[in-house]
């Protein structure tokens, strides 16, 4: 076992397919499914989607960082 867990909301019966790949540290998906699982109500598969999430994860991180240089 192990491996990502992310079934495709296109099988709706069993058996399901996993998706098997290497997962991301500390989650039960890999890289590309731990964004779907976290952003449910985007399109599944929507790859540009996806790489919005992430940019915009890392601007949140950005400002983060700088709210704390600021405070410091
Ligand atoms: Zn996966």
């Amino acid at each position: 076992m192990g491996g990502c867990q992310y079934i495709g909301p296109e099988q709706v019966e069993p058996p399901y397919t996993h998706c098997g790949r290497e997962v991301f540290p500390g989650k039960s998906y890999c890289e590309d499914h731990v964004w779907v699982v976290y952003k449910k109500n985007t399109s599944v598969g929507n790859k540009k989607k996806l790489k919005e999430i992430e940019k915009e994860l890392a601007e949140i991180k950005l400002i983060e960082e700088v709210e704390e240089i600021i405070n410091a």
